[in-house]
C-alpha cells in the first residue's frame, strides 16, 4: 500500500491520517487497455475484410 500524503509504501491502512491505496489497482491494467486498443484497430480491419 502507498500513502497519497508522504508517498511512503507501508503496510498500514492509513498514514499521515489518509487511506493509503494499493500502487497497482486490480481494476487498471495497461495490458487490458492495450488489448481493448488493439481489438478497436482490429474490429473495423475485419469489417472491411467482411465487405470486400
Ligand atoms: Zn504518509
Amino acid at each position: 500500500m502507498k500513502c497519497p500524503a508522504c508517498g511512503k509504501y507501508t503496510m498500514k491502512k492509513c498514514c499521515c491520517g489518509k487511506e493509503t491505496f494499493s500502487p497497482k489497482p486490480a481494476k487498471y491494467s495497461p495490458e487490458d487497455s492495450y488489448g481493448s486498443y488493439r481489438r478497436q484497430v482490429k474490429k473495423p480491419m475485419l469489417k472491411e475484410r467482411g465487405l470486400l
